[in-house]
């Protein structure tokens, strides 16, 4: 399916800002989502409006419903939606799971499994043929956290992450007879603001020398990623995990 309209969740910086510009590149319209940050949402809107394509920016929490069903909206006023990256995650505080509070265990299960679950959901709703949709492709962000744990991190993000990793597998299969594609990327460790939002604005510095190939990784090296797994040249890739991850 060639590219159409894409909804981007957490597009206004880091990964999901870097894809919304590369799909724009690559023939996409898009929809972001932002939390806080409008005026990074506007910027990503201007870029992919200078790439020659069409785009919005939508203020919505996915672990919102109402939010998730509004955001939604306003990208098929784009068009009809064929694409999803669902990418919309957050970290917490480094802590051990014996110091954990119920409130911040709920709050990354919310963002990160509910929020991608309803959007999951939403875009099966419009991209299915089984509902007289056209089919789509969804990829969702997951993280290499999901197959090292991170002990002494965050493991509860990590089994968060764990959590989209089974999600996508049981989607794909689930709706692979109904034209749409699901696929997951999980990125090591990229230099974006959300280690700092995480209260570790040092983890990228600290960690890269570790990493295989003894770096961090881009935004726009994970974007290209999840282009490619949303377009043809991906067309036979269903129930896919591609690390992203420098060999980490
Ligand atoms: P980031 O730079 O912190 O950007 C997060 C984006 O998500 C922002 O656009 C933010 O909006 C938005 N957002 C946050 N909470 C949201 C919510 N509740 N509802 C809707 N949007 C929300 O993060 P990133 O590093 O690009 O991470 C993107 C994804 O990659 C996440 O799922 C993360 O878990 C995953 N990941 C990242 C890394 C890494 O090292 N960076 C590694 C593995 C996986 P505002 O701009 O308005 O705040």
């Amino acid at each position: 399916m060639p590219p159409g309209v894409l909804l981007v969740t957490g597009g206004s910086r880091g990964i999901g800002a870097a894809t919304a510009r590369a799909a724009a590149e690559a023939g996409w319209s898009v929809a972001l989502t932002y939390r806080d940050d409008e005026a990074a949402a506007a910027a990503v809107v201007a870029d992919v409006e200078a790439a020659g394509r069409a785009a919005v920016a939508v203020r919505a929490d996915v672990a919102v419903e109402g939010d998730v069903l509004a955001a939604f909206a306003a990208a098929e006023r784009l068009g009809p939606l064929t694409g999803l990256v669902a990418n919309a995650g957050v970290v917490a505080p480094r802590a051990r799971v014996d110091e954990y509070t119920a409130e911040r265990v709920q709050r990354l299960l919310a963002v990160n499994v509910l929020g991608t679950v309803l959007c999951c959901r939403e875009a099966v709703r419009r991209m299915s043929t089984r509902h007289g949709g056209a089919g789509g492709s969804v990829v969702l962000v997951s993280s290499a956290a999901s197959r090292l744990g991170s002990p002494g991190e965050y493991v509860d993000y990590a089994a968060t992450k764990g959590a989209v990793d089974t999600l996508g597998l049981g989607l794909a299969r689930e709706v692979a007879g109904e034209g749409i594609r699901v696929n997951v990327v999980r990125p090591g460790i990229v230099d974006t603001g959300i280690h700092a939002a995480g209260g570790q604005p040092d983890r990228v510095a600290r960690l890269a020398p570790t990493v295989p190939m003894g770096r961090a990784g881009r935004a726009d090296e994970v974007a290209a990623a999840v282009v490619w797994l949303l377009g043809e040249g991906s067309g036979y890739c269903t129930g896919s995990v591609l690390d992203v991850a420098g060999g980490r």
